[in-house]
């Protein structure tokens, strides 16, 4: 009978072993000064284009973005993956970040990308070229990065400007695991905000302690000139299986392509947990009120 070891334990004995399990810390931000000088030069800064600092976030985790755009740098050995590019004008100063935090941009041999808007994948035609990387894009998202030009199905293609056309080198679906040298990551969709939101998780390490981190895209329900959600039912109901599918996700380290939306500054000075358990359940919250207001008469 399974249980009855059980049955001869004392209580010291059941303490002993409830205390001897070993309790995981919460992980902590690589370097918290950094993320104060983030802060500092953030502050009050509102353009996509200011200059930030890079900070080490955690493990092989570089931010090396703007003040107000996330881009990610993921180091390794054999080669780095760069995660999204940010505006055209900001560009040159994502190579400077990455020289700046002690990597050739020359390493950086894999681009992917969040979702095809400007602010996010403006630069990324100048850094495919300055750094010579593999672009690898979703493949819904093909003919937007193909041709630089707003899909004439998204809420704001009324307002907001293209962007330099990319020729994507690798399309991978949804679902599928990027292998770039050592690095791991696992590509989600996660459509609402434009068809081709992307999402991505993996697991990076300082020392034995390993943490799962997604960048989660955007799902804000973004509206422009007279384009209205409430004559779009098939992008509401876009909208609602992405909320639904994050909802059940256990997302890690969460990290977003605008760093005010998960507090990245916060948690990368340490004044915030970098990790908190609600997190993707809490931007869902807000994205699924910001979605149900838009949709109001
Ligand atoms: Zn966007």
């Amino acid at each position: 009978m399974t249980i009855r070891p059980l049955l001869f334990c004392s209580i010291a004995q059941f303490f002993a072993l409830i205390f001897a399990t070993p309790v995981l810390a919460a992980p902590r931000a690589a370097d918290p000064a950094a993320g104060q000088r983030f802060i500092e030069q953030c502050k009050g800064k509102e353009t996509f284009d200011d200059p930030a600092p890079p900070v080490r976030v955690f493990g092989n985790v570089w931010y090396v973005g703007t003040c107000n755009v996330t881009v990610l740098l993921l180091t390794s050995p054999k080669g780095h993956v760069l995660i999204d590019s940010a505006t055209r004008e900001a560009a040159p100063q994502i190579l400077a970040n990455i020289k700046a935090a002690g990597f050739d941009p020359k390493d950086v041999r894999w681009i992917i990308s969040s979702h095809e808007h400007f602010d996010h994948v403006g630069g990324l035609a100048f850094l495919k070229e300055a750094t010579g990387a593999e672009v690898v894009v979703r493949d819904a998202a093909e003919a937007i990065f193909r041709s630089g030009t707003v899909s004439p199905a998204d809420p704001q293609v009324q307002e907001i400007h293209g962007f330099d056309p990319v020729t994507p080198d690798r399309l991978m679906k949804a679902g599928q695991t990027l292998h770039a040298g050592p690095l791991r990551l696992t590509m989600l969709a996660t459509p609402g905000h434009t068809e081709g939101s992307t999402s991505w998780t993996w697991q990076s390490c300082t020392g034995a302690d390993c943490q799962k981190f997604t960048y989660l895209d955007s799902i804000s329900a973004l509206q422009l000139g007279s384009y209205r959600f409430r004559d779009h039912p098939e992008r509401v109901a876009m909208f609602n299986a992405t909320f639904g599918m994050i909802d059940k996700m256990d997302c890690g380290i969460v990290l977003t392509p605008h760093p005010a939306v998960s507090a990245v500054a916060q948690r990368m000075a340490g004044i915030e947990p970098l990790f908190k358990k609600e997190d993707c359940r809490v931007i869902v919250k807000s994205a699924r009120a910001r979605l149900d207001a838009a949709l109001l008469p």
